[in-house]
């Protein structure tokens, strides 16, 4: 059997909290109970958020933190190409389709009705208005430029499923359970943003896959994005992964916390005067 294989995966939009350290410190934890390695991916594709100052100041927090990774670091901005290899054969198979739908229009859209039904995230889940477009006119607005995302046809992709669909959970200790997967509650997911060949969760099965992740590890508030990435893994023929998704590390209000709300950084912690040990400490990892 290959040897366990981890990764710790953050975005380079901002500086790492408390939150990212205490994933990649559980990650190191685990790779290291079960004799696995660790690797470090820099999901990078929102080229408008991501800095190169962000990605130096992850490499830098991570190091201050005693991390060390396992081979090379994966940047997703280097495999576009791959990404849109893999768009295209769903979309041969005509499993995706494309979206000219601005968020707006989605809003006004689903405004219209009396109960708008929500993915996890809480966006309303896509009313399918371009779902039914005709060759012809999908051709003349790609042909005009119009700017679009490619959508999953959830129907159509549930209907190519050959097997269960199922989530392998595992605890830090290595007990595993199976448990069915839903990924209906995702509707019509975006695959390919506007601006990029693919979307968070297409970057992220096909990297499992290309870095030989046996278990995955993140926060629980990634968990209900597992549904939607065991039907890629299926559509794509590629293999699924153990997950297991930790709990998260809240401020003081209760919210977990974010680089958006300013929540602090570690390089601040560090300016501050505490030291990686005091940080294990305050994560309950000492
Ligand atoms: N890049 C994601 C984040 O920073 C994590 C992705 C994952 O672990 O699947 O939230």
């Amino acid at each position: 059997m290959s040897r366990p294989t981890l990764r710790f995966a953050p975005s380079p939009n901002g500086r790492l909290h408390l939150g990212h350290a205490f994933s990649a410190l559980t990650n190191a934890r685990i790779a290291d109970d079960l004799g696995g390695r660790l690797l470090l991916r820099i999901e990078d594709i929102d080229l408008g958020r991501t800095r190169p100052e962000f990605v130096q100041g992850t490499f830098d927090d991570l190091a201050w933190l005693g991390l060390r990774f396992d081979g090379p670091v994966r940047r997703q901005s280097e495999h576009f190409s791959a990404y849109a290899r893999a768009c295209d054969a769903l979309a041969a198979r005509k499993l995706l389709y494309p979206c000219f739908c601005s968020r707006g229009r989605i809003a006004a859209a689903v405004a219209e009705r009396a109960a708008v039904a929500r993915d996890p995230d809480g966006a309303p889940l896509y009313p399918g208005t371009c779902r039914a477009l005709s060759c012809n006119e999908v051709q003349a607005r790609i042909e005009a430029g119009e700017p679009h995302t490619w959508r999953l046809d959830g129907a159509a992709a549930l209907a190519a499923v050959t097997a269960p669909l199922v989530i392998r959970r595992f605890a830090p200790d290595g007990a595993e359970k199976t448990v069915p997967a839903d990924p209906t509650r995702w509707g019509d997911a975006v695959i390919a943003r506007r601006d990029v060949p693919t979307s968070y969760h297409l970057a992220v099965v096909w990297d499992d896959a290309e870095q030989g992740i046996s278990h995955v590890v993140r926060g629980q508030d990634l968990e209900a994005a597992t549904d939607l990435h065991v039907l890629l893994q299926h559509l794509l023929g590629l293999p699924s992964p153990a997950y297991h998704h930790h709990g998260l590390i809240r401020d003081e209000t209760g919210d977990k916390l974010a680089k958006s709300k300013g929540s602090e950084s570690l390089a601040d912690l560090r300016a501050s005067g505490v030291d990686p040990d005091a940080v294990r400490a305050m994560l309950g990892l000492a």
